[in-house]
């Protein structure tokens, strides 16, 4: 008989492995526990709801099989992994029989003083669908000069906002690119009119100025934070895990509990990179593993970024 199956996060990781569960043939229950209050969308697409390219009605995934209970706007605080029990932040108690934990990332922050007061600018973290809703009128600051940032800086550029780009490094994307491929990139940012600050940091923020470290003002009506993310290992970590940069994963993804698979980006194992594909190729290999066949996961031996440029 099929176990009944629980995952905590809704993102596309957690939407895939429901999807292939049925496929595979899984007709046990399977229950979905899902931070933010909707359903799952496609994250790698949010860059076009923040340019205004996209509604965000057009990131939604497709519908679930009949009979996926599915919780929105549910965090899931605590794992108690001797009673097989999860805590919810209102005090609820969910049994579990096979635990998936699927929670993703999480922002990466600078530290920005002042940043607290809720006066403009407007500043956001594009990482979910609140924090990429569209860029209104003024100046915009892009901090974090990355893959992301630096496809962020120049959509909204190309948009036509009056975009600056601040980046601690030597040029955009400098631990992807060498000087010949960081210097077209910055060549194409400055088509797009995006003037670029290197070697620079956000320090502080005033009242419609961001402060850089050498002490200059940037005009900001919206601050937009590109500054990475990390593995999500918080409830990993109340289970005791094992855990290093993410929830370490054996080639079935499961963790060091037998009870328990991790699978996306909250999950740390060899050549897995955090792309939209190796979660899925993840959720399919799980799938397998839970519907009773061989889900051993090989990673991708390569991945090709094309940033949107
Ligand atoms: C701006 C941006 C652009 C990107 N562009 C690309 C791209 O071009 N190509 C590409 O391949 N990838 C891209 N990515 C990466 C891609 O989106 C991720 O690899 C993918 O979303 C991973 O899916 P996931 O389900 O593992 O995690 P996530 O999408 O992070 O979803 C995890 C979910 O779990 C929830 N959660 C966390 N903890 C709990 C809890 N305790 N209880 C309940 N719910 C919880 C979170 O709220 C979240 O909804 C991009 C990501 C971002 C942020």
């Amino acid at each position: 008989m099929s176990p009944a199956i629980t995952v905590v996060g809704y993102g596309p990781a957690a939407h895939r492995l429901v999807q292939r569960l049925h496929h595979h043939g899984h007709r046990g229950p399977v229950t979905v526990f899902g931070a933010e209050p909707r359903p799952a969308y496609n994250r790698a697409q949010l860059l076009s709801v923040l340019d205004g390219t996209l509604p965000s009605g057009a990131l939604a995934l497709g519908p679930l099989p009949l009979g996926a209970e599915v919780r929105t706007g549910c965090r899931i605080t605590a794992v108690d992994p001797g009673r097989r029990l999860l805590r919810d932040s209102d005090g609820g108690v969910h049994p579990y029989e096979v635990l998936v934990l699927a929670t993703g990332s999480r922002p990466v922050l600078p530290p920005l003083s002042g940043a607290g007061d809720r006066r403009l600018p407007d500043i956001r973290v594009p990482h979910t669908l609140p924090g990429a809703a569209p860029v209104g009128r003024g100046p915009v600051v892009v901090v974090g000069g990355g893959l992301r940032g630096t496809e962020t800086a120049y959509a909204l550029g190309r948009a036509g906002h009056d975009v600056t780009l601040v980046h601690p490094g030597a040029r955009p994307m400098h631990r992807l690119l060498d000087d010949r491929a960081g210097s077209l990139v910055t060549g194409l940012l400055g088509e797009a009119g995006v003037a670029v600050e290197t070697g620079r940091r956000a320090v502080a923020v005033e009242t419609g100025k961001i402060v850089l470290d050498d002490g200059r003002l940037l005009a900001a009506g919206t601050l937009l934070l590109c500054t990475g993310a990390e593995p999500d290992t918080v409830l990993a970590r109340t289970a005791r895990l094992a855990v290093g940069h993410g929830i370490v994963v054996d080639d079935r993804l499961r963790t060091s509990d037998p009870h328990i698979h991790a699978l996306g980006d909250c999950v740390e194992a060899p050549g897995r990179h955090a792309t939209l594909a190796s979660a899925w190729d993840q959720a399919d290999a799980l799938a397998r593993t839970l519907s009773g066949g061989d889900g051993r996961h090989e990673p991708a031996r390569q991945v090709v970024v094309r940033p949107r440029l």
